[in-house]
C-alpha cells in the first residue's frame, strides 16, 4: 500500500494549495450558495413562476412554454450574476458516469453580442449522443436523444457553467439513463404507499422514499497512481504482493485521519455544501487510506444526483491536493474494499418516517404494515436486487466476507424478531385473546427504538431502527438502480396489499382486524428471507439453499433476472420499464461487464510482457553475473555452495518466466476465441469461466 504519511513527495505537499476553508460557523452559510434553490428563485423569480416550479416539484405539475420562459430568464439573471457564461443539461446515461454537453449563452444579433437563454432550451435538448450506451434501442429507430428538464433536483453552478439536472431519452421515449426509471419508480411509489398511508393518517397527500448514501473511497498519491498503469486504466491493482502492515491491526476503522486527507476532505466540503450536497459525516475507514462520507439524508432524486455530483467533484479537488481518489469496488486485493451503503426509508408530506416505530398502537401498526410489505418485497424480488447490485467490481467484495454475500436476505434484530413472532402466532388465539395479543405486539414495539443498536455488518439489508441499510451497492455504481428496484418492488407489494384489504373488509370496524390477518399472511409467505446471523458463515450458505433463497455468485449468472418474466410484468404494471427498455439495459450491463474484464485481461498482459517479464530477466541477469563471478573467487567445491542459493533462485525464476509467457499466450488466445461470440451473455459466462482464473494464475 501507498503511505500517505511517510512518501516521498513530502516537498510537493509541502507546496500543497493552503486551505481555503471558512471557519465552520459559516457552513451553514455557504449551504447551497452554488443552487438554484429556494432563496436564489425567490430573488430571481416572479411569484407565479416561483410556485410553478414547487408545484412541477411536489405535484408534478407541468410547466406551461411561458412559464419555462420566465423561470429561464430568471435562472439566466442568477447565473450571470455569479459570473457565469455557460449552460449544459447534466444527465446521467447508462455509462456509470456523468454527461455535459456545454453551450455558451452567447448570441449574436446585428453584429451585437448578447446573453441569451430562453425555456424552450431550458427544458429540451436535443444532444448528439448517438455514441452513449443504448442497448440497441437507437439503432433500430433514430439516433436522437433528448434530455429533458428534471424540475424535481435544482439547477447548480460548477465553474462558469449552469448545470441543469434532466432526463435522458430516446426519439421513441424510451429512458437511455437512470434518472428517468428512478422517477417513475418514485412516483409509483407515491400512489402506492399514500394509499396505504391514509389507512392510519388519512391526512397524507405524498409519500416519498428517502435516501442518505454512505460513500467509500480511497485515497492514493496522484504520482504513485500515475506509476501503475492497471490503476490508471482500470482502477484497481492486478499484481503486487500484500504490504507487511495491512489493516491486521485494525488500527484504521475510525482512526485519526491523516492530515493531508483530512486537507482534502475539508476543502470538498466546502464545495459539496455550496452545491447544496448536505455532507455531514467523514471518517476512516477499514482499510488503509480508506474513507467514507455520508450526508443528510434527502429524496432519493436529488439523494442519487448529489452523490453522482460529490462523485464528480471529488475527483476534482482530490487533483489540487495530487490525490486521485478511487471508487473500485476492490482497488486492492486482500484489503476491504468499497461500498455505497443505501439508507433508504418512506417519508410522508405530513413528516412522519413510515419504517419508523411510534409511540401509538396506531402508528405501530402502520409501521407494521410498511415494515413487513418491505420485507416481502425483498423476499419475492431477492433476485432483481442481487441484480441491482451486479457488476465486474462488485463481484469481488460480494461474499467475499467483507461485505454482504450475494444471498440477499433482511436483518431485523432479535426483538423484532420477537414481536414479528408474536404477530405470526397470535392466530392461534380465541378472539378476544387475539385482539389482546394484537395490542401486546404493538405495544412493544416502542421499546424497540431503544434496542436497535443492534447492528449486523454482514447482511445485505438490514433494518436500523428506522430505515433500511442496502449494504450490497458498490462504490463506484450509481444509486438509483437499486433504488429503482427497491421502490418498484415496494410499490408492487403495497398495491397488492391494499386490494387484498379492501376486498377483505366489509366494514370500516373490522380493517385493522383484517390488516394485522393480511400481515400475518405475507410474514408466514416471506419471513425465510429474514435472517439475523453470521451472513459471512458457510451454514448460512448451506441454510440459505435449503431455505429457497437465491444465491447467484457472479454477475453473469445475476443479470438474468431482469428479463424474467415475473420482474418484466412488474416493471410494466407500474410503468417504470418496458420489456424492449430491460432488454436494453441487460446487454449494457453485460457488454459491460464483458469490457470491463477485456481491458483488465489486456493490461494485465500488457503489464506481464512489458514490466514483470523485463524486471526478472534484469534480475536474472545480475544472479547470473554473480553466479559467473563466484566461479572465479571460489574452489569449485565451495562454488558449489555458495553459488546454490542464486542457481535456485534462477531456476525458479526461468520457471516463472515461461510460465508467465505462456499462460499470457493462452489468455490472449481464450479471449480472442471468446470474443467471436455473438452473445454477450454467452460472452460473459466465458469471461467469468475462463478468463478470471487465468488472470488469477497469472
Ligand atoms: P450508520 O450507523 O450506519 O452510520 P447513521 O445514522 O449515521 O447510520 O446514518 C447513515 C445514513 O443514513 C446517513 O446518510 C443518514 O442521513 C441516513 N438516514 C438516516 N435516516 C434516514 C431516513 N429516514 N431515510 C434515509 N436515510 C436516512
Ligand atoms: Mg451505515
Amino acid at each position: 500500500m501507498l503511505n500517505l504519511r511517510s512518501n516521498a513527495l513530502q516537498k510537493q505537499w509541502n507546496q500543497r494549495p493552503k486551505n481555503n476553508r471558512t471557519p465552520s460557523e459559516t457552513f451553514s452559510k455557504l449551504f447551497g450558495e452554488n443552487v438554484f434553490g429556494e432563496n436564489a428563485m425567490r430573488k430571481h423569480l416572479s411569484q407565479e413562476a416561483f410556485e410553478a416550479v414547487s408545484e412541477a416539484k411536489i405535484q408534478s405539475k407541468t410547466i406551461s412554454r411561458n412559464m419555462a420562459n420566465q423561470i429561464a430568464s430568471g435562472m439566466k439573471q442568477w447565473a450571470l450574476s455569479k459570473g457565469v457564461s455557460h449552460y449544459t443539461h447534466w444527465f446521467q446515461p447508462l455509462t456509470g458516469a456523468t454527461a455535459e454537453k456545454h453551450d455558451s449563452f452567447l448570441k449574436l444579433s446585428n453584429g451585437k453580442a448578447f446573453e441569451h437563454f430562453t425555456g424552450e432550451t431550458l427544458v429540451q435538448q436535443e444532444p448528439d449522443a448517438s455514441s452513449l450506451p443504448n442497448g440497441g434501442i437507437r439503432s433500430t429507430f433514430e439516433a436522437r436523444g433528448y434530455t429533458a428538464w428534471d424540475p424535481t433536483s435544482p439547477a447548480f453552478i460548477v465553474d462558469d457553467t449552469l448545470c441543469i439536472p434532466t432526463v435522458f431519452v430516446s426519439y421513441t421515449g424510451e429512458a437511455l439513463d437512470h434518472k428517468t426509471p428512478l422517477l417513475k419508480s418514485s412516483k409509483a411509489l407515491n400512489k402506492a404507499a399514500t394509499d396505504v398511508a391514509r389507512y392510519f393518517a388519512p391526512e397524507t397527500q405524498r409519500v416519498v422514499a428517502t435516501l442518505g448514501w454512505e460513500q467509500e473511497y480511497f485515497l492514493v498519491d496522484a504520482a504513485l497512481f500515475a506509476s501503475r498503469a492497471d490503476l490508471v486504466m482500470v482502477g484497481r491493482t492486478l499484481l503486487g504482493h500484500m504490504p507487511a502492515r495491512g489493516q491486521q491491526l485494525e488500527d484504521h476503522y475510525f482512526g485519526t485521519i491523516p492530515l493531508r486527507a483530512q486537507q482534502f476532505m475539508k476543502d470538498l466540503e466546502v464545495e459539496a455544501l455550496k452545491l447544496g450536497i448536505p455532507l455531514t459525516t467523514r471518517h476512516n475507514e477499514v482499510a488503509p487510506n480508506q474513507y467514507e462520507f455520508a450526508p443528510i439524508f434527502e429524496d432519493v432524486n436529488l439523494a442519487g444526483d448529489h452523490n453522482t455530483l460529490l462523485m464528480d467533484i471529488m475527483a476534482k479537488v482530490a487533483r489540487r491536493h495530487h490525490f486521485c481518489v478511487l471508487f473500485h469496488e476492490k482497488p486492492f486485493a486482500k484489503l476491504n474494499g468499497s461500498g455505497k451503503h443505501n439508507n433508504w426509508s418512506l417519508s410522508t408530506d405530513t413528516g412522519l418516517n413510515l419504517l419508523s416505530p411510534g409511540k401509538t398502537p396506531q402508528k405501530n401498526l402502520s409501521f407494521l404494515t410498511f415494515f413487513i410489505n418491505t420485507i416481502r418485497a425483498v423476499h419475492d424480488d431477492a433476485d432483481l436486487i442481487r441484480a441491482s447490485i451486479a457488476g465486474a467490481g462488485n463481484d469481488h467484495r460480494l461474499g467475499a466476507h467483507e461485505a454482504p454475500p450475494s444471498i440477499i436476505s433482511v436483518f431485523i434484530g432479535s426483538s423484532l424478531e420477537r414481536v414479528l413472532d408474536a404477530l405470526e402466532h397470535s392466530k392461534e388465539m380465541a378472539t378476544e385473546d387475539t385482539q389482546n395479543l394484537q395490542m401486546d405486539v404493538l405495544d412493544q414495539i416502542p421499546t424497540i427504538l431503544l434496542d436497535n443498536t443492534d447492528r449486523n455488518r454482514t447482511s445485505p439489508f438490514a433494518f436500523t431502527g428506522n430505515k433500511f441499510e442496502i449494504r450490497g451497492v458498490g462504490a463506484s455504481a450509481n444509486c438509483a438502480l437499486p433504488m429503482t428496484v427497491i421502490n418498484t418492488s415496494v410499490t408492487h407489494q403495497l398495491t397488492r396489499f391494499k386490494e387484498e384489504v379492501d376486498r377483505r373488509t366489509t366494514r370500516e370496524e373490522d380493517r385493522e382486524k383484517i390488516i394485522m390477518k393480511v400481515l400475518r399472511e405475507y410474514l408466514k409467505a416471506s419471513k425465510n428471507v429474514i435472517f439475523n446471523g453470521d451472513g459471512y458463515s458457510e451454514e448460512w450458505v448451506q441454510k440459505a439453499e435449503s431455505l429457497g433463497l437465491p444465491n447467484k455468485k457472479n454477475t453473469p449468472e445475476a443479470l438474468d433476472a431482469f428479463i424474467a418474466p415475473k420482474n418484466i410484468n412488474m416493471f410494466e404494471e407500474f410503468h417504470i420499464l418496458d420489456q424492449r427498455e430491460l432488454e436494453a439495459r441487460t446487454e449494457i450491463m453485460y457488454e459491460t461487464y464483458v469490457k470491463t474484464l477485456q481491458i483488465e485481461s489486456r493490461i494485465l498482459g500488457d503489464m506481464s510482457r512489458n514490466h514483470v517479464i523485463p524486471a526478472a530477466v534484469k534480475y536474472q541477469n545480475l544472479l547470473l553475473e554473480n553466479v559467473t563471478n563466484l566461479q572465479k573467487v571460489f574452489t569449485e567445491e565451495d562454488f558449489q555452495k555458495r553459488s546454490k542459493a542464486q542457481t535456485d533462485l534462477i531456476t525458479t525464476i526461468s520457471i516463472h518466466i515461461s510460465e508467465i509467457i505462456c499462460k499470457v499466450d493462452e489468455m490472449i488466445a481464450t479471449r480472442k476465441k471468446i470474443n467471436t461470440e455473438p452473445s454477450s451473455k454467452i460472452r460473459s459466462i466465458a469471461y467469468c469461466r475462463d478468463i478470471i482464473p487465468m488472470m488469477e494464475t497469472i
